[in-house]
């Protein structure tokens, strides 16, 4: 039984193909990454927490069953639970934003989503999908904000940016903020998923413009500090154990790493999109 959920939450969901489903609800030790920027997810699944004098930032819920590890990190590093005053999430998938009602419950958070992503985070991910198979649904929560492109969201003196990097959902969204003095970059996700059409799709029509509008905002971003959606996408075990040496130097700051992860995603999307661009031009399904 466990197996068989295991077995559908890597069919179904948001993926980044490498992870191993064990890796989401493993707990991870709680860290500061830069000045007020703290992980406070699970191994694979990120949930960051910026701290502020007048309370703190939420960004991903993850599942339902990840809201007690979300809020045992909180509270490991001295925070309280309760003074997440805003949630916000990576995109609208079940791995990111399925424990948001609870979170919401819990702490009376305000809930600000991409304007293109919040119809699906408001109905549980029922919208028409571009996807043949459907993936997995979650607890439905009201959005306070729907957010633009380029939009700021600013508490106690910090201020976080809700970049546009659609494609792997519509309103994929790369957060980007200074902490301490550094560049952060959380990617959304610049992953194709399984089952993916991106040629003819009848119900997302602009998915590979939209791709291509993903790629060309992250190769702009400004990046000290890589970090992403899933804690796969940055390599998250091997770096927080050179974290735990006290050299002085900080891991996560990794501009290279970066440049690497997203032309090795870019690459990985184009090919996807040549194979089902030959499929087309031979008349053959798109399986
Ligand atoms: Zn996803």
């Amino acid at each position: 039984m466990r197996l068989a959920l295991l077995l559908s939450l890597v069919l179904l969901s948001c993926i980044d193909t490498s992870a191993q489903p064990s890796s989401w609800m493993e707990p991870f030790p709680a860290h500061t990454i830069a000045g007020n920027l703290h992980y406070v997810g699970s191994t694979d699944l990120a949930s960051y927490l910026v701290t502020t004098p007048e309370g703190h930032i939420l960004i991903n819920s993850s599942f339902d069953d990840s809201v007690p590890l979300i809020r045992k990190s909180v509270e490991d590093l001295g925070f309280k639970f309760g003074d997440i005053k805003v949630l916000l999430i990576s995109h609208a998938h079940s791995d990111h934003c399925a424990g948001s009602a609870r979170i919401i419950r819990e702490t009376g958070a305000k809930y600000f989503v991409m304007d293109q992503d919040a119809d699906a985070v408001e109905n549980g991910g029922a919208t028409k999908s571009r996807l043949k198979a459907s993936y997995t649904r979650f607890t439905p929560a009201r959005v306070d904000r729907r957010l633009k492109d380029g939009e700021e969201i600013t508490l106690g003196g910090t201020t976080l940016v809700a970049r546009l990097t659609p494609g792997h959902t519509p309103g994929c969204t790369t957060w980007t903020l200074k902490a301490g003095g550094l560049d952060a970059v959380i990617i959304g996700s610049p992953n194709v998923n399984p089952g993916y059409i991106l040629v003819n799709n009848q119900d997302y029509p602009g998915i590979a413009s939209d791709y291509e509008r993903c790629f060309r905002v992250l190769k702009s971003l400004p990046v000290d500090l890589f970090l992403g959606a899933h804690g796969g996408y940055y390599d998250l075990p091997a770096k927080h154990r050179r974290f735990l040496v006290a050299d002085g130097s900080n891991p996560f700051v990794d501009p290279e790493g970066y440049k690497r992860y997203v032309e090795d995603r870019e690459t990985a999307y184009l090919t996807e999109l040549a194979r089902q661009q030959k499929l087309k031009a031979a008349g053959q399904p798109n399986p």
